[in-house]
């Protein structure tokens, strides 16, 4: 798994899904690695649960300043986790998510 310094990802490609960039490097256990975008109620709610399973989590403001012409809902979140914790994070946002569309589905 290969790694994008400026960006924090790691992706199988060569190159750097998001900024294009080539000059990618061995991705390591404790990088922080970007997972995905949440809203800011999700994001604070799954930062104490992972806290509570000792799995460190970095929460980036996201949607102002330079990145609120990206037109993206303001109170958002760019949510980061040690490569080690990735699979693990992003099975917890699946399953989330899932949970989330049966939810509105249910309402409607
Ligand atoms: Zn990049």
């Amino acid at each position: 798994m290969n790694f994008c310094e400026r960006c924090n990802i790691a992706c199988s490609d060569e190159k750097c899904p998001k900024c294009g960039r080539k000059k990618l490097r061995a991705v390591n256990e404790d990088d922080f690695c970007l997972v995905a975008q949440v809203d800011r109620f999700f994001g604070d709610s799954l930062k104490d649960n992972l806290e509570n399973e000792n799995i460190e989590c970095v929460l980036m403001p996201y949607g102002t300043g330079v990145n609120s012409n990206f037109a993206l809902p303001l109170e958002s979140y760019l949510l980061y986790v040690r490569y080690k914790n990735l699979d693990y994070v992003r099975q917890i946002l699946k399953e989330a998510n899932a949970t989330i569309k049966r939810g509105s589905k249910c309402s409607k």
